[in-house]
């Protein structure tokens, strides 16, 4: 009983202060237009700051969705044919590539490609840890090693200016990835691949329309790669594409991924047969049906995330120990696949971040704590031990401690176990009265962040 009194005046006159210092500040949420008296916390069984849905997703059109994938069923041609050469054209058109080959997923996209570029065993290929787990095991599946170059805490991307120190002489592609829906340093990247000499795959698998100098990402490299996955953006439930310039190139991913049958260049001796040691990654007519239909609405999904991550950006970057995403100088537009921000639990009197988020989904806030290193996980391992690896590589190289060693990012440990906080891309779609809800549950908890550390 005495404990909980002095810890409740404790509590009074820290909140009091901190009151003040909203007060005093100017804070942002004089934008957001947050009720100062905000009640007790959620999560402590006060009422949360937004109790309404956020939008749904995916989404589509009861009218003309249903009525193209209807089509495609009655016709009765399921397999890849004119619906899926369509989609591909459209979205080389999208992108503003020469060539686009669908395939079944963005993993494959990237398997696809990365072979095709001819990366397999005894390589070596760069890559950020702060990715989807599918960046990395398409390299493993190539036979190829990843070697992590650390992120930049600002931006969430792989830090360019730290991939000449993880260059060695097997060293043979950069697989960039524009995570978060955020581009990269691609022009720096760039600069460094060419020279090298290396192959550059971009990771688009969250850039759809993003840009750089008003180029659209996944056209900087040899071969950008798509995810059309569910959550994605652009949503098929699964789906992928790979684009290039590169005629030649886009023959030989074709004919891969199609049994390696001849296609365009890739004829062989007439009569020969299938050319190439390929696979199957075709997408289905019914899966093109509902690209097409998805893709007519992203151009305007794209601009609204872009209003209201800009807006919710503008208020919440002023809150003590809240650093939203930075872009680099020559992004024109971002796809915000997520919204990401970085959180400071100092300036939220030593709040946790799993704390933090509890609270904030509490409030009625959909976030997560994001990505977990991927430069230190089992499968790394399990893909050393394999017969394949074993046979390619030096017994050094395949060390696994001293892979750990040498594969350190102490600055994505810290984004990834202390700081990173993403808020999903549908909240996005909502209006500017949503994203003062986020902003107001996010001042909210650092107002009461002494009374969440003493009561969670
Ligand atoms: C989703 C995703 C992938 C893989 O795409 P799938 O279609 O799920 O196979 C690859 N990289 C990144 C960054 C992704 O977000």
């Amino acid at each position: 009983m005495l404990q909980n009194r002095y810890s409740r005046r404790k509590f009074l006159k820290r909140n009091t202060q901190a009151g003040l210092a909203v007060s005093l500040g100017k804070v942002s949420m004089m934008l957001a237009g947050c009720r100062q008296d905000f009640g007790k916390p959620a999560v402590l069984g006060g009422t949360p700051v937004r109790s309404k849905r956020w939008p749904d997703w995916p989404v589509w059109d009861r009218a003309t969705d249903e009525h193209e994938l209807l089509k495609v069923l009655r016709s009765g041609v399921w397999s890849r044919a004119s619906v899926v050469a369509d989609f591909e054209k459209r979205w080389a058109e999208t992108v503003g590539s020469k060539r686009c080959l669908a395939v079944v997923n963005g993993t494959n996209a990237l398997i696809a490609s990365l072979v095709q570029l001819g990366i397999g065993g005894g390589d070596e290929v760069l890559v950020p840890p702060y990715t989807f787990i599918a960046t990395v095991i398409a390299i493993l599946q190539t036979g190829a090693m990843p070697v992590f170059v650390d992120t930049d805490l600002e931006t969430f991307q792989m830090d360019a200016t730290k991939i000449e120190d993880k260059l060695s002489p097997r060293t043979k592609a950069i697989l960039p990835v524009h995570i978060l829906g955020l581009p990269c340093d691609m022009g720096r990247i760039i600069g460094i691949a060419q020279s090298h000499d290396l192959m550059v795959v971009e990771d688009a698998c969250q850039g759809w329309l993003a840009e750089i100098n008003g180029k659209k990402v996944g056209t900087f490299g040899h071969a950008g790669c798509f995810s059309f996955q569910n959550s994605k953006n652009l949503a098929i439930g699964e789906g992928g594409a790979i684009v290039s310039d590169d005629d030649e190139f886009m023959d030989r991913c074709y004919s891969y991924h199609n049994y390696g049958n001849p296609y365009g260049a890739l004829v062989g001796e007439v009569g020969s047969g299938t050319v190439i040691a390929g696979t199957k990654l075709r997408l289905t007519e019914y899966q093109a049906a509902i690209g097409l239909a998805q893709l007519k609405r992203l151009e305007a999904q794209t601009a609204t995330r872009n209003i209201n991550a800009g807006y919710l950006r503008s208020l919440i970057k002023d809150i003590p120990g809240i650093v939203p995403y930075k872009l680099y100088p020559d992004v024109t537009r971002a796809a915000f696949h997520l919204f990401a921000f970085r959180y400071m639990k100092e300036a939220f009197q030593g709040l946790s971040k799993a704390n933090f988020l509890q609270a904030l989904r509490a409030e009625g806030i959909p976030c997560s704590g994001g990505y977990a290193p991927l430069n230190k996980m089992p499968y790394l391992s399990h893909a050393f031990r394999s017969k394949n690896f074993q046979k390619m590589y030096p017994k050094e190289l395949l060390d696994f401690n001293a892979y750990l060693e040498r594969n350190q990012c102490p600055e994505n440990d810290l984004l990834c176990q202390e700081q990173a906080v993403w808020i999903p891309q549908n909240t996005l779609l909502g209006t500017k009265s949503d994203m003062e809800d986020i902003a107001c549950a996010i001042e909210k908890i650092h107002k009461q962040a002494g009374e969440l550390m003493e009561k969670l």
